[in-house]
């Protein structure tokens, strides 16, 4: 049975040749997924815009509009394990983790649902004989295009302000993990979304999604995924002249100064790369250590990624499933044999687990690499999987420079006693995020996004509602 996807307000099959998802833990195909035509990505977004200006949702005032979206972070909490089922199945992630980035997805929805109804226009001063209200108006079509990494957060992440602040969303979800934003599609139909506010196009990436940005509807894009596929979607929102922002891949440098609390910066460290099987925009990947240090340091990390339990992701003792995609888990071992030609030294990991458990799964061993330098292929390029890199450091000026030794600049994280120290390098390191004995720690009220290649403007925060809204500036003549 081709599963339905909702599109100008219907739910239909889609007349393009259906897509299947695979479950990562096993190889079994999950589900057959219905995918549009390009006549049919026209009319979705065509009724998107006629949705969006349509007086029942423009005009809807903004505490109505925050009642829906309270209603659909309910919805969200209610149906949190199915939410969290439609993730796992489809990216190998445990169902733990997945059941928290619906918790966190609730909390999206019901932090942007208290902006709406509280965020306030602006009177600038009067330089005259006049007064102006500066008031910030919807793009009205919103293209969102999202990863399969956590699809849960990153779908919330962008509907929940693109919503709130009056725009129509049309949304395509990655080719690997479709379920979660049809899920969420139904929680927010149930939940008085107006009709044609929310479409959800599946398809494949050099499909559906050009075919989308290419609509004249189409106002502003909103995409999180790699940096060469945000590059070619920048190229065509220049073309159009439309906004675009861009939330981008990551090499992040992790940090252990001398002073550190050595234990606990070891356990961030190893959270930080492998949580999620390293497969998060903000893994710290490279780790930086005083040369002094190194080997101490590379042996304790070694036990706790030993310590690691793999296994299938239902299971509440696993502590890591599967990579998302058989494909992907050959990139991931790629990486690893380039490595190797490089002169790696493989201190745990580098391999597939053994035992029958694993034989049919994407699984890979959590993986440290000593023995390269910074400009070695891993330490430069995103493997996106569970891979670290240990490298020395000698000074800071030489622990700075490896740091920014990259075309990235999503996050960073620095262990030490000083607290002096750590505020200098958090603003010598260039990232958008800096973490300071703590790592991954994300709040919805806090302005997320990336410097160089990791990508343009910030989500999160109430400024992530504006990112959805143009300015419009009245002048009213007292004159
Ligand atoms: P991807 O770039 O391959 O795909 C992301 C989305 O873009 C998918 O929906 C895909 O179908 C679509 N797409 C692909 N080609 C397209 C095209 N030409 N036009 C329009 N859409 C297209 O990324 P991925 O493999 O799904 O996700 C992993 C990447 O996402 C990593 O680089 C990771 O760092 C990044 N990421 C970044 C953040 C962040 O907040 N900065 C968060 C999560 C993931």
């Amino acid at each position: 049975m081709v599963v339905t996807f909702p599109s100008s307000g219907q739910w239909i099959p889609g007349s393009g040749a259906p897509l299947q998802t695979t479950n990562p833990a096993n190889g079994e195909v999950h589900a057959e997924i219905g995918t549009p035509s390009n006549e049919e990505v026209a009319s979705a977004c065509a009724f998107a815009a006629m949705s969006a200006a349509s007086i029942a949702w423009r005009d809807m005032k903004p505490h109505k509009r925050a009642d829906i979206l309270y209603r659909i972070a309910d919805g969200v909490g209610k149906s949190a394990d199915n939410l969290a089922r439609a993730q796992m199945i489809e990216n190998g992630k445990t169902f733990k983790e997945c059941r928290l980035q619906a918790a966190s997805a609730a909390a999206t929805f019901r932090y942007f649902a208290a902006a709406c109804e509280t965020m306030e226009a602006a009177v600038p001063p009067s330089r005259g004989d006049y007064v102006t209200v500066t008031t910030f108006e919807p793009y009205g079509v919103v293209a969102a295009i999202t990863p399969w990494n956590s699809p849960l957060t990153m779908e919330a992440q962008k509907l929940a302000p693109a919503l709130a602040a009056g725009n129509a969303v049309v949304l395509k979800p990655s080719e690997i993990t479709t379920l979660p934003a049809l899920t969420l599609a139904r929680i927010c139909e149930e939940a008085g979304l107006p009709s044609g506010i929310l479409s959800v196009l599946p398809g494949f990436g050099h499909d559906v999604g050009p075919a989308l940005l290419e609509q004249p509807q189409v106002r502003m894009v909103t995409f999180t995924g790699g940096t060469e596929t945000g590059r070619t979607i920048a190229q065509t929102a220049a073309r159009r002249l439309i906004p675009a922002a861009l939330e981008l891949g990551g090499k992040s440098p992790h940090i252990i100064l001398e002073d550190a609390d050595i234990a606990a910066a070891c356990d961030g460290v190893v959270d930080g790369i492998f949580e999620g099987m390293g497969q998060s925009c903000v893994a710290g990947s490279r780790l930086f250590v005083p040369r002094a240090r190194h080997d101490e340091i590379v042996d304790l990390l070694v036990t706790k990624a030993e310590a690691i339990r793999l296994g299938q992701p239902t299971e509440p003792t696993t502590d890591l499933g599967p990579l998302s995609s058989h494909l992907h888990r050959d990139k991931v071992s790629q990486y690893v044999d380039q490595a190797r030609k490089e002169g790696a030294n493989i201190a745990t990991g580098g391999s597939r687990p053994s035992g029958s458990e694993f034989d049919r799964g994407a699984f890979y061993r959590p993986t440290i690499i000593t023995g390269l330098t910074n400009k070695a292929r891993v330490c430069q390029e995103e493997i996106f999987g569970p891979v670290l890199c240990v490298l020395p450091f000698d000074d800071e000026q030489d622990l700075v420079e490896q740091a920014n030794d990259t075309a990235f600049g999503l996050a960073c994280g620095i262990w030490t006693a000083d607290y002096r120290r750590a505020w200098r390098l958090a603003r010598a390191i260039d990232a958008g995020t800096v973490w300071i004995n703590t790592y991954k720690q994300l709040s919805i009220a806090v302005p997320f996004g990336g410097f160089k290649d990791s990508g343009i403007g910030r989500e999160k925060g109430l400024s992530g509602m504006r990112l959805y809204q143009q300015a419009k500036s009245i002048y009213l003549s007292m004159d």
